[in-house]
C-alpha cells in the first residue's frame, strides 16, 4: 500500500500532481481543501464553520480537520493507497495521521514536497483566482497570510518527516511533466 503526502505551499502544484499520481498508481486522492470547498458549496455545518477561516487564509482548527480526514479515509476501505493533498498542515495533524494509520496497519510511505519561490506562487495563485473565482486566491494579502500560516505551522513538518526518513524535496518550478516524471520515479521505488 502506498500512502503519500503531497506537501508544499499554496499554489505549488499539489493538486495537479495529485491527479497525475492518482491515475498512474490507482490511488485515492483526498484534498482537505476540496472537501472543505464541497461542504461550503453545500452549506453544511462543517462548511459554514470552515468558511470563516478559509476566507481569511487561516487554517481550519485541527480537531475538525482531523475528524474530516479520518472519515474520508474510512469511506475507502478497499483503497490501494491514498494521496493526502493539503493534509497534514500542523504537527498535531501529522501525529494524528500517524496514529490513525497505524491502528489500521497502514503508514505514510513518503512525503513529496514541491518547492517553489513565494513570488512565483503569488502570481500563480492570483491567476488561478481569476479563473476559479476562489476568494482566497484573489487577494494578495490573504495569499501572504496563507504563506505565513504555512511558515509558522506547516514548515515544522519538514523536520518531522525528515526524522522518519520520508521527506523528498522536488523543484516545483519546472514544467508539469518533468515534475510528474520525477515524482513517479520516487513513488515507483517505495
Ligand atoms: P488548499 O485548497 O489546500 O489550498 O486549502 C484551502 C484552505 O482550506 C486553507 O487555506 C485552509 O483554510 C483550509 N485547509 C485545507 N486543508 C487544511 C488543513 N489540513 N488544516 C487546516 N486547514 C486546512
Amino acid at each position: 500500500m502506498k500512502n503519500i503526502i503531497l506537501f508544499g505551499k499554496p499554489g505549488a502544484g499539489k493538486g495537479t500532481q495529485a491527479v497525475f499520481l492518482r491515475d498512474h498508481f490507482n490511488l485515492i486522492h483526498i484534498s482537505t481543501g476540496d472537501v472543505f470547498r464541497y461542504n461550503i458549496k453545500n452549506q453544511t455545518p462543517l462548511g459554514i464553520m470552515a468558511k470563516q477561516y478559509m476566507d481569511n487564509g487561516d487554517l481550519v482548527p485541527d480537531e475538525v480537520t482531523i475528524q474530516m480526514l479520518e472519515s474520508e479515509v474510512d469511506k475507502r476501505p478497499d483503497a490501494a493507497g491514498f494521496i493526502f493533498d493539503g493534509f497534514p498542515r500542523t504537527i498535531s495533524q501529522a501525529e494524528a495521521l500517524d496514529g490513525f494509520l497505524s491502528k489500521k496497519d497502514m503508514a505514510i510511505a513518503a512525503t513529496l514536497a514541491l518547492d517553489v519561490d513565494e513570488d512565483i506562487l503569488v502570481s500563480r495563485l492570483l491567476s488561478r483566482g481569476k479563473d476559479s473565482g476562489r476568494a482566497d486566491d484573489q487577494d494578495e494579502e490573504k495569499i501572504r497570510n496563507r504563506f505565513a500560516e504555512y511558515n509558522e505551522k506547516t514548515a515544522p513538518l519538514i523536520a518531522y518527516y525528515k526524522a522518519q526518513e520520508k521527506f523528498h524535496a522536488i523543484d516545483g518550478s519546472r514544467p508539469i511533466e518533468a515534475i510528474a516524471d520525477h515524482l513517479t520515479r520516487i513513488v515507483d521505488q517505495l
